[in-house]
C-alpha cells in the first residue's frame, strides 16, 4: 500500500475522534486534505459542525471526574505508555506528517516525531511533580495549604505548521494536569492529531479524555471557544485569529493561552563566528520552509561582517535542494498550500519596488511546478518600516540589514509588534548578556537559533501572545490554584469573630 491508500484505510470512518471513536463530521461540508507537494487530494471527509463540537465537549465533560481523580502516578503511567505507543508507530507518524504538510521526511523523522515522544515522556514525569507551594500556619489558629487543581475541559486550537507537535504541546500538559481536552487541529492537517488521540486510547487513557474535532475555524473553532462547558481556551495560530479567539473567550470569562505569530530577529555582532552565523541563518530561516513561528526572518548584521554574511547566505541558499518531501536528500519541501505560496510571492514581488531580491524570488519549474514550492529568497536594502521587515511572511524568506552600534541592534530587534524568539551571535559574553536582557522575546538563543527542548518553556510576549507551552511552566496555564484554610482549634467562637459581632 502506498501512503495515500494507507491513510484512506486508517481514516475510512472520517477524521473526527470523539469519545474514543473515529467517525465522520456532521457539518454537511465535505473537505479534502491535500498533499502540497503534488496538489493531489489525500483524504476526503466531512468537517465537524455544531453537533460534533457539542458531543466532543460532552465526552470530555463526562470523562473529567474520573481523569481528574486519577492519581498523578496513574496519569504518569498512561503518558509513559502513550510515549511508547507513538514511538512504536514512529514511521507511520512521520510519513503521514510529511504527506499532509509536505515537510521533508528527514525533518518529520528526526525532529517532529522524536520531539513528540520526548514531550510525552517529559510530561509523564512532570505529572508526578505537580504540587501546591505554600503550606503553613500563617494565622494563629488555622493551617493553610494550596491545592493545584485541573481547570476542567480545555478547548485547544492548533495551526498546520507542526500538526503533530502542536497536538502534543496542547494535549500533554493539559491531561498530565488532570484536565480533559477537545483539540481542533487545522483542517489542512488533521491526520496526525487524530492518530495521536488514537494512540492515547491504545495507551489506556480513558475514552473522552482526548477528543479531536476537525472543522473550519469560524465554525467548529468559534463554537469550541464560545462553549460554556469549556473552561479554558488554548490557541496557537496567527495574531489576527488570536484576537478574534480572545474576544469570544472573554464573553464566557475563560482562561486563555495565546501562542501567536512571530518575526524573529537574528542579530550578528562583529565579533561573531561568521561561518556559524551563516549556517545558523540558513537553517533558522528555512526550517519547515520558513513556516515556523520562531524562524529567523530579520538578520541584522554589524557592518564589518555584512557583505560576507550576505554572500555566504546567498551561496548556501543556492545549494538548498528543493524536492520530493519523501526523498531523504530533500532539504526544502513545498509550502502548506498554493495560497500560502502565493501569499509569500506577493510579499517578495512587492518588495522588488523598494528592496533588492539577491537570490530566489520565485517558484521552481519542472516536476516541482505542480506543488506549492517557493525558492529560498534573500532580500536586502529594505527599510526597517517596510512590510517585508515588519510582517510575518511564514515562508522561506530572509531579510538582511546592516547596523553600526550595539544600541541600534537591540532597538531594531525590538522594532516589530512581535516578541516570540530572537538570537544573538557574538563571542563576547557581556554583549550576549546585554542582548539577552534587552531583547523583548519569549526566547533568546545565543550562537544558535531554533532548538527547543521539553524542559524549557515556549511562548512569547507583545503581539506574540502570552502563556507557555512545554516545561513545568505550562502547568501554570493548565491548573488553577486553590487556597484551603483549615481551622485547627475546634473552638466555635474564635477571637476574630469578636471583631465582627463583639463580646456577646
Ligand atoms: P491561523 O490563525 O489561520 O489558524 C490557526 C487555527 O485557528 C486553525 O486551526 C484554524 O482553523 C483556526 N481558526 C481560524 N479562524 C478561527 C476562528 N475565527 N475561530 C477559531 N479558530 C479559528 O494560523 P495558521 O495559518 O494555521 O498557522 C500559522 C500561524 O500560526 C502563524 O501566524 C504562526 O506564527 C502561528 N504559530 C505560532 C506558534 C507559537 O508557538 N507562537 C506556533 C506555530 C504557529
Amino acid at each position: 500500500m502506498d501512503d495515500r491508500q494507507d491513510v484512506s484505510a486508517r481514516f475510512a470512518e472520517g477524521a473526527q475522534y470523539i469519545g474514543g471513536r473515529l467517525r465522520d463530521g456532521s457539518s454537511g461540508v465535505r473537505h479534502h486534505v491535500v498533499d502540497p507537494a503534488t496538489g493531489e487530494a489525500v483524504l476526503g471527509f466531512e468537517l465537524a459542525g455544531a453537533q460534533d463540537v457539542e458531543e466532543a465537549v460532552a465526552a470530555a465533560k463526562e470523562a473529567l471526574p474520573g481523569w481528574a481523580g486519577a492519581t498523578p502516578g496513574e496519569r504518569s503511567a498512561a503518558l509513559t505508555a502513550l510515549a511508547r505507543a507513538i514511538d512504536a508507530r514512529a514511521e507511520e507518524f512521520a510519513r503521514t506528517e510529511t504527506l499532509q504538510c509536505g515537510k521533508p521526511i528527514k525533518l518529520s523523522t528526526e525532529f517532529d516525531v522524536p520531539g513528540t515522544v520526548d514531550n510525552a515522556a517529559f510530561f509523564a514525569g512532570a505529572a508526578r511533580s505537580l504540587e501546591g507551594r505554600a503550606a503553613g500556619e500563617y494565622s494563629g489558629d488555622h493551617t493553610s495549604y494550596v491545592r493545584r487543581e485541573p481547570i476542567g475541559v480545555v478547548g485547544s486550537i492548533a495551526p498546520w505548521n507542526y500538526p503533530l507537535q502542536m497536538a502534543a504541546w496542547k494535549i500533554l500538559p493539559a491531561i498530565a494536569a488532570g484536565n480533559t481536552i477537545v483539540l481542533k487541529p487545522s483542517e489542512l492537517t488533521p491526520l496526525t492529531s487524530v492518530m495521536f488521540a488514537r494512540a492515547a486510547k491504545e495507551a489506556g487513557i480513558p475514552d473522552g479524555v482526548v477528543n479531536v474535532v476537525t472543522g473550519a475555524g469560524p465554525d467548529a473553532g468559534e463554537r469550541l471557544v464560545g462553549h460554556p462547558d469549556v473552561a479554558m481556551t488554548s490557541f496557537t495560530g496567527s495574531t489576527a485569529v488570536g484576537r478574534r479567539v480572545a474576544e469570544i473567550a472573554t464573553r464566557t470569562v475563560k482562561r486563555l493561552h495565546l501562542e501567536l505569530g512571530g518575526k524573529a530577529p537574528f542579530v550578528v555582532f562583529d565579533d561573531a563566528d561568521l561561518e556559524a552565523a551563516v549556517n545558523g541563518a540558513v537553517a533558522g530561516s528555512l526550517i519547515n520552509t520558513g513556516q515556523d513561528c520562531t524562524a529567523a526572518t530579520r538578520a541584522y548584521v554589524q557592518r564589518p561582517l555584512y557583505e560576507a554574511f550576505v554572500s555566504g547566505v546567498a551561496d548556501l541558499f543556492g545549494q538548498v535542494r528543493l524536492g520530493d518531501p519523501f526523498d531523504p536528500s530533500t532539504d526544502l519541501g513545498p509550502l502548506i498550500s498554493q495560497s500560502q505560496a502565493d501569499r509569500v510571492a506577493g510579499f517578495v514581488d512587492r518588495a522588488r519596488s523598494y528592496a533588492t531580491v539577491v537570490t530566489g524570488g520565485g517558484a521552481p519549474g519542472g516536476e516541482l511546478a505542480k506543488g506549492a514550492y517557493y525558492r529560498p529568497t534573500l532580500v536586502t536594502d529594505a527599510a526597517q518600516d517596510s512590510e517585508i521587515v515588519q510582517k510575518e511572511i511564514f515562508g522561506p524568506v530572509l531579510v538582511v540589514l546592516p547596523f553600526d552600534g550595539d544600541d541600534e541592534a537591540v532597538a531594531l530587534a525590538n522594532d516589530t509588534p512581535y516578541g516570540l524568539a530572537a538570537s544573538a551571535w557574538t563571542r563576547d559574553v557581556y554583549r550576549s548578556l546585554r542582548a539577552t536582557r534587552e531583547i523583548k522575546a519569549g526566547c533568546v538563543w545565543v550562537n544558535d537559533h531554533i532548538p527547543i527542548i521539553s524542559e524549557m518553556p515556549h511562548g512569547g510576549c507583545k503581539a506574540s501572545g502570552y502563556g507557555k507551552d512545554m516545561s513545568q511552566y505550562s502547568f501554570d496555564e493548565y491548573t488553577q490554584i486553590k487556597h484551603v484554610m483549615q481551622d485547627t482549634t475546634g473552638v466555635a467562637r474564635k477571637d476574630w469573630h469578636r471583631t465582627i459581632f463583639g463580646d456577646r
